[in-house]
């Protein structure tokens, strides 16, 4: 594995912190340390950051002028990627799909939406249940027709280029863990479009690390999310040259604390919310780290971990807090 192989430009202020939770361990009985993507720096940072890294790469190496990509409304992926792309002068066209169905004017005009416009993106929004990979191909060739060169980046930025940057941080974790003598039982990470649990389970496989991942599913049910994270990465397995180091058994998603659905908050998510912020002051996002959260809560207190040390992936979006303030205020 040499990552300076592929083609990457820098956005991120690396390598993250990875920090104990003294008090929250306490609460849960678990020894709990985090790992601070959430302070990747770029546009309040998250995940997304380090898969734009080697995304943007692959786009300049292409000759690309403008990034074409998709979320939901309320996105942190586009969020960072309106923001690279403002950041590298290139244009960035954005299609948000209303897939919570929210009409909430926080949701719909705050938080990530707010950064999109503030970063010059263009936005066009469609409705939840659309086909986004047609509609990313649309604009892009809108994009062509007026004499642009368009480059897409898939929802969430993962691909087997994007996840590159996930096989990145599973090596940062370990150099970091070895610097403390800190032995790792196990990463527990939300788990969405799949890039960044695929990006880790690939580069600890390829560095013969043996540290189980956990994935807390965000939107689709086991079966499916298991089937995503683990064909990206052995995809991603195959890009760094190790086609076989990837193991179906390596890929371990737990999607019982999705609730309602993707970017629906019940109140287990907000009672985790409230949990990290009072106890160690980190700030935890509603729709991504706040579900995985709540899975770790209730996976520590039926003695999952046991005598474990785990590290928690914070993947970032507390600016998506701010389009959900009607949706959280009352539970506060
Ligand atoms: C996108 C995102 C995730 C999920 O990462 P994937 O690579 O899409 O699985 C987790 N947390 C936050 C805050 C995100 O924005």
């Amino acid at each position: 594995m040499h990552l300076a192989r592929f083609p990457r430009i820098r956005l991120a202020h690396l390598p993250t912190p990875l920090e104990p939770l003294p008090r929250l361990s306490e609460a849960l009985g678990v020894e709990i340390w985090i790992k601070r993507d959430d302070c990747t720096g770029l546009a309040g940072g998250g995940n997304k950051t380090r898969k734009l890294e080697f995304l943007l790469g692959d786009a300049f190496e292409q000759g690309a002028d403008t990034l074409v990509t998709q979320g939901a409304v309320q996105s942190n992926h586009v969020r960072q990627t309106a923001a690279a792309a403002a950041a590298y002068g290139l244009a960035c066209e954005c299609i948000l799909e209303q897939r919570t169905g929210s009409k909430a004017i926080d949701y719909t005009r705050n938080g990530n939406v707010l950064m999109d416009r503030l970063f010059g993106a263009g936005i066009r929004t469609v409705p939840g249940g659309s086909d986004m990979p047609a509609e990313l191909e649309k604009t892009a060739a809108e994009v062509t027709a007026r004499g642009g060169k368009p480059y897409i980046i898939p929802g969430g930025g993962s691909n087997p280029v994007g996840a590159l940057g996930y096989v990145d941080c599973a090596r940062e974790i370990v150099v970091q863990a070895d610097e403390l003598d800190m032995q790792v039982d196990r990463i527990i990470t939300a788990t969405g479009s799949a890039g960044t649990h695929a990006g880790l389970v690939a580069g600890l496989a390829v560095m013969g690390a043996d540290i189980p991942v956990l994935g807390i599913g965000v939107r689709a049910p086991k079966a499916k999310q298991e089937e995503n994270v683990w064909k990206l990465a052995h995809a991603t397995a195959v890009l760094l040259g190790r086609p076989d180091a990837v193991t179906a058994e390596m890929v371990v998603a737990d999607c019982d604390y999705v609730g309602e659905g993707y970017g629906l908050v019940d109140d287990a998510v907000i009672e985790a919310l409230k949990l990290a912020a009072r106890t160690d002051a980190i700030v935890l996002d509603p729709v991504y780290t706040g579900k995985a959260m709540k899975g770790l809560i209730a996976l520590a207190k039926a003695g999952r971990f046991e005598n474990e040390t785990v590290v928690f992936l914070h993947t970032g979006g507390a600016q998506g807090l701010f389009g959900y303030e009607s949706v959280l205020a009352a539970g506060l």
